[in-house]
């Protein structure tokens, strides 16, 4: 675990153990697949989206300590929030790991402001935040055509 010494290694390695919010969610609204190839690193996301808010968030799926850390973190963060505004936190979690001052709207997932340091762990942070991304855009679409 040295690589994560200075990483705020505590909350990191208590996410990744026991992560919050695993494991499937029956009833969601969209489930997407994303995978980071050159981690071994996987998971499924859930999301269940109540009227332009997601109301829940869950996922499942294995991988190093950082990017089940990132996914646990990730539900917690974006629970509650509206489509645009978990975009919009996508985006600043993706800023904050190559580089740019944490936002403060990221809550406790500003602990993994450390991989910025890491480059080839980057991808195993963003992993999480990437299949958001794309978990919105369908879940955007489906709003659209219902
Ligand atoms: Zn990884």
């Amino acid at each position: 675990m040295g690589i994560l010494d200075d990483l705020y290694q505590g909350a990191i390695v208590e996410h990744s153990r026991r992560p919050r919010n695993f494991g499937p969610l029956p009833d969601a609204s969209v489930e997407v697949e994303g995978e980071n190839p050159s981690c071994g690193d996987e998971l499924t996301l859930y999301l269940l989206v109540d009227d332009g808010t997601i109301s829940r968030a869950s996922f499942v799926g294995d991988g190093c300590a950082i990017s089940r850390a990132s996914a646990s973190l990730m539900t917690e963060a974006i629970t509650g929030l509206d489509l645009a505004a978990a975009r919009d936190l996508a985006a600043r979690f993706t800023e904050m790991i190559r580089g740019a001052p944490p936002a403060e709207s990221l809550g406790e997932s500003r602990v993994l402001s450390g991989v910025a340091r890491l480059p080839a762990r980057g991808k195993c942070a963003t992993l999480a935040w990437q299949t958001l991304e794309v978990a919105l855009a369908e879940a955007a679409a489906t709003r659209a055509g219902s």
